[in-house]
């Protein structure tokens, strides 16, 4: 059996577009997926539409598609075309699994939930060909993280291939956060003699998790640092801001090679903070957490969001102005969104303030809701301000010049976001919603 796994992309970041090779790492999905089939005696192609274009004349007896709010127009141009080319085609992801039956609309079957449980019911079915039209995980059923297969992805379009989780979910309850619109609030750990053996065989000194929150199970964490120690790596990750605060668990992830972490600090208001329930962060710590962060050789991608129903017209200067203070290696920016399944998208529909219905614009880079205490114009125009201030040369200086190993890498990230930043306002809604290239393969 013939099985091609596809992931569509949005307008930003298709074909490397605006994110270049320094900000780009092989994304997760598309292997893990290609880890379950592994199983099975299926040929599987995997196409990442972040690096290259997605063939018209894929040769497979089904396509599974990977699919985000973002990408989710797309992803039905693209099953519509290859349904209508008699191919079979399946859909699972975040979105398809908040939203099944708007899905289903441009497939044969939607996968709700964890891949690991649906995929292998929905090939025993697809065999039979009995495939039902949705297959959904209880989350009753045991189960254990596939290991990915990452021999089929180019190594070289990528700045690491050798991304890798540990863990899956979060317990924390940020309101804009898809993640626990698709796991309420579950957190998944993996097998930690697994995952050292995973990381055993790569190749590469780096690593990087991209796990949403590495230290939701503070147990957990202690006991994936203590294994990583003797492996010997530099591991970058994803941590909430709180573990700054809990010496033992910070001590040990230093000694453990941590040398990159993305928090989000989202806001620089506390008032802000509690409009998202971001409780874990508390805007009087960051120069601390900065400090300590540097003084361990800790780089910091820092990200905010713009929108709040606390942010006024100064928030702008304001977050720029804190974030060069605090001297963020990587700073990033996104629009606050809200997307489907969140308390937030709740929130703002109820006061009628969602304002755009083409999922395509939902990719936290454009604005998709009235905020309070501005226009939308204003809402894009100090945010694409904010992106070219912080990375305008002086910007970039400022924040990432001091002695550190891991200087190099900040220049070429920072020159990277630099790129992004300067084509931003490119991105109009035409642009984002346009799939015609997809349309009219139809004709
Ligand atoms: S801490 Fe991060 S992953 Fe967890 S709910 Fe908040 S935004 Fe989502």
């Amino acid at each position: 059996m013939k099985i091609a796994i596809i992931s569509p992309a949005g307008a930003m970041h298709r074909y490397t577009g605006s994110f270049k090779k320094p900000i780009h790492y092989a994304p997760l999905t598309l292997t893990t997926i290609a880890g379950i089939l592994s199983k099975y005696d299926i040929e599987t192609q995997i196409y990442d539409e972040t690096i290259e274009a997605i063939p018209k004349d894929i040769e497979a007896d089904m396509i599974i598609i990977t699919v985000i709010t973002g990408t989710a127009p797309r992803s039905y141009a693209y099953g519509d075309y290859y349904r209508s080319r008699g191919i079979k085609v399946v859909m699972g992801g975040v979105h398809p699994s908040i939203l099944p039956q708007e899905a289903k609309a441009h497939c044969d079957s939607v996968l709700i939930g964890l891949g690991e449980v649906v995929i292998p019911k929905m090939l025993i079915d697809f065999k039979n060909k009995d495939l039902k039209a949705f297959y959904k995980d209880d989350r009753s059923q045991p189960w254990s993280f596939s290991l990915p297969d990452r021999t089929l992805l180019p190594k070289k379009k990528y700045i690491t291939n050798s991304s890798l989780e540990a863990s899956r979910g979060c317990t924390n309850d940020c309101s804009f956060c898809a993640v626990n619109a698709m796991h309420d609030k579950h957190y998944y750990t993996k097998d930690l003699k697994v995952l050292v053996e995973e990381i055993e065989a790569l190749d590469t000194k780096g690593i990087l998790f991209v796990d949403v929150n590495l230290v939701a199970d503070r147990d957990f964490a202690i006991r994936l640092f203590k294994a990583l120690i003797p492996l010997k790596k530099w591991w970058f990750g994803l941590v909430t801001a709180d573990v700054c605060n809990d010496d033992e668990l910070f001590n040990l992830m230093v000694k453990s090679g941590c040398k990159g972490l993305l928090i989000g600090f989202e806001s620089i208001s506390e008032k802000g903070l509690q409009t998202i329930n971001k409780y874990k962060n508390h805007v009087t710590d960051y120069s601390e957490l900065m400090k300590k962060m540097h003084s361990h050789g800790i780089s910091i991608n820092g990200t905010f969001v713009f929108g709040t129903d606390e942010d006024k017209l100064d928030v702008f200067d304001r977050t720029v102005e804190m974030v060069q203070k605090l001297k963020i290696d990587l700073p990033r920016y996104s629009i606050l969104t809200p997307f489907p399944g969140t308390k937030l998208y709740d929130q703002l529909l109820s006061e009628n303030r969602i304002t755009d219905d083409n999922w395509a614009m939902f990719d936290v880079q454009h604005v998709v809701h009235q905020p309070k205490h501005m226009t939308r114009d204003q809402l894009t125009e100090g945010f694409i301000k904010a992106w070219r201030d912080t990375y305008s040369n002086s910007g970039i200086i400022k924040r990432i010049f001091r002695p550190s190993i891991l200087f190099p890498l900040a220049v070429m990230t920072n020159q990277a976001y630099r790129h992004y930043a300067d084509r931003l306002e490119t991105f109009d809604r035409n642009r984002m919603i346009d799939n015609s290239d997809i349309l009219r393969w139809s004709e």
